[in-house]
C-alpha cells in the first residue's frame, strides 16, 4: 500500500472496530477515521438509556490518546461528500481531497422523519449524541411525551422518560411493540411491562397529525384522538447514510451492497456496520442494525482487506435492548414467523424459545441473562427443539 493507506469515512463504533482491528492485525500503514461529527467516536446504546436518563455524559469508545498511541488520524466534523473511485479519493465538506489505498465505509444511518409532520420544537429523532442532550433537556420540564414507534429505541425511549417521571403514550400501529421483528407474543409481553410502568400503550393506530404554536402541543392518533404533549419522539427506523455516494458507482440497495467478507462493487472499497448489506449464503443481502455485529464484522472485514486468513463468520448472532430493569436478549435469528415457545413468564420477566422447521433458531429472554446464552451451543448446533421442551 502507498502512503494513503486505509481511509475509513464514518465516525461511529465500525469506524473504531476497523481501526483497532488493523492495528491488532499489524497493519502499520497510515489510517485515518473521517467523521461529520465533533466527538471522537462514541457508543450509541447509552444514548436512549444512561445518557437520556442522566446518569452518563461520557460516551467515546476510547479516548483521545488510544488514537494518538496507536497512530490513527482522526479527521472530525469534516464529512465526506462524495468518492471517486477511479481517482481513489474522497472529498471532504470543507472541499479538501483525502487520497486512499482502502476505503471503509462506516456511516451508519439517519433517523426517518416523518414528512407531513411540521417543523416545531419539540419534536425529536434520536440517533447522535446531540439529539439525545436535547431531549433530556426537554424531558426535565415535560409532563407528557408522544413516542411514535414502538421498536426497540422507542420502547427504551419511553421507558427512559418513565424514569425521568414523563408521562408517555407510546403509539404503534403494528398490534404490539417489537412485532414485526420479535413476533406478537413477544410484543404482548413487552406491552405488559410497558402498562405495568405507567406507560399508556396503543397499539394498531398510528398517528395522523402533530400540531402546535411555538413548539409542539398535541398529536392526533389515526382513530381521531387527540392527545395533549410536549415531546413527540419519532422513533420510526432509520435508512443507511449513503446519500454522499451517489453518482460514485458503487452499488447501494438497502445499504451499501457487499460481500460476505464486506468488499462493495467498486474495487478497494469496503463497507461495514449499519450501513452495509452484507450478503449471506442462504439469505441473500442482509443488513444489521445491531451493535455486536459490527465487531463481528471487523473482524472478517480486516483480514480480507489484508490478504490474511480470516476467522469463520459468526454463526450465533446477539442483540439487546435495556428497558426498566429487564434487559431484552436476543440470540440466534429470532423471526416474527417462528413458532414462539414460552418457557417461563413470571408476569414480568420472560424467556422464549423460537422454533423453525421443528428447529431451534433463537432464543429471546426479558431478564434471564444465563438462561439467555445457555441455548447458545444448542441454536449453533441447529438442535432440534425437543431438546430443549424435552
Ligand atoms: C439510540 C440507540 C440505541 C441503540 N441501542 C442498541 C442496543 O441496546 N443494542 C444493540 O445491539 N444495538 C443498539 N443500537 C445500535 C448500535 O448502536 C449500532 O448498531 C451501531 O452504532 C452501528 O455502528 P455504525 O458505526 O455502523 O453506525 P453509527 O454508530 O451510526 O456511526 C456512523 C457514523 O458515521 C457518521 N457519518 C455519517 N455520514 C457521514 C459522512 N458522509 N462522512 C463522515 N461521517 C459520516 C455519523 O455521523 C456517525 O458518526 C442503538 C442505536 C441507537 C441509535
Amino acid at each position: 500500500m502507498s502512503t494513503s493507506g486505509v481511509v475509513i469515512v464514518g465516525g461511529g463504533l465500525a469506524a473504531a472496530r476497523t481501526a483497532e482491528q488493523l492495528r491488532r492485525a499489524e497493519f502499520s500503514g497510515p489510517i485515518t477515521i473521517v467523521s461529520d461529527e465533533d466527538h471522537l467516536p462514541y457508543d450509541r446504546p447509552p444514548l436512549s438509556k444512561e445518557v437520556l436518563r442522566a446518569e452518563t455524559d461520557d460516551v467515546s469508545l476510547k479516548p483521545a490518546e488510544f488514537y494518538a498511541e496507536k497512530d490513527i488520524t482522526l479527521l472530525l466534523g469534516n464529512g465526506a461528500r462524495s468518492v471517486d473511485t477511479d481517482a481513489k479519493t474522497v472529498t471532504l465538506a470543507d472541499g479538501s481531497t483525502l487520497g486512499y489505498d482502502e476505503l471503509v465505509i462506516a456511516t451508519g444511518l439517519v433517523p426517518k422523519r416523518i414528512r407531513s409532520f411540521p417543523d416545531l420544537p419539540g419534536i425529536h429523532v434520536l440517533r447522535n449524541v446531540g439529539q439525545s442532550l436535547a431531549l433530556r433537556r426537554e424531558a426535565a420540564d415535560a409532563r407528557r411525551a408522544v413516542v411514535v414507534g414502538a421498536g426497540f429505541i422507542g420502547c427504551e425511549v419511553a421507558a427512559s422518560l418513565r424514569r425521568l417521571g414523563v408521562d408517555v403514550v407510546l403509539v404503534e400501529p403494528q398490534p404490539a411493540p417489537l412485532a414485526s421483528v420479535l413476533g406478537e407474543k413477544i410484543g404482548e409481553l413487552v406491552t405488559r411491562l410497558h402498562r405495568a410502568e405507567g406507560v399508556d400503550v396503543r397499539c394498531g393506530v398510528g398517528v395522523s397529525e402533530v400540531s402546535g404554536d411555538d413548539r409542539v402541543r398535541s398529536v392526533t392518533l389515526s382513530d381521531g384522538e387527540q392527545i395533549d404533549a410536549d415531546i413527540v419522539v419519532v422513533g420510526i427506523g432509520s435508512h443507511p447514510a449513503t446519500d454522499w455516494l451517489e453518482g460514485s458507482g458503487i452499488a447501494v440497495d438497502n445499504g451499501v451492497v457487499c460481500d460476505d467478507a464486506g468488499r462493495t462493487s467498486a474495487p478497494h472499497v469496503w463497507a461495514i456496520g449499519d450501513c452495509a448489506s452484507w450478503r449471506d449464503e442462504v439469505k441473500g443481502q442482509v443488513r444489521v442494525e445491531h451493535w455486536s455485529n459490527v465487531a463481528d464484522q471487523a473482524r472478517v472485514l480486516v483480514p480480507a482487506m489484508l490478504g490474511q486468513d480470516a476467522p469463520a463468520a459468526v454463526s450465533v448472532p446477539y442483540f439487546w435492548s435495556d428497558q426498566y430493569d429487564v434487559k431484552i436478549q436476543a440470540l440466534g435469528e429470532p423471526e416474527a414467523t417462528d413458532t414462539v415457545h414460552i418457557v417461563e413468564d413470571d408476569g414480568r420477566k420472560f424467556l422464549a424459545y423460537y422454533e423453525r422447521d421443528g428447529v431451534v433458531v433463537g432464543v429471546v429472554g426479558g431478564g434471564f441473562p444465563g438462561k439467555v446464552m445457555k441455548v447458545r451451543a444448542k441454536i449453533a448446533a441447529g438442535a432440534p427443539i425437543t431438546d430443549l421442551l424435552g
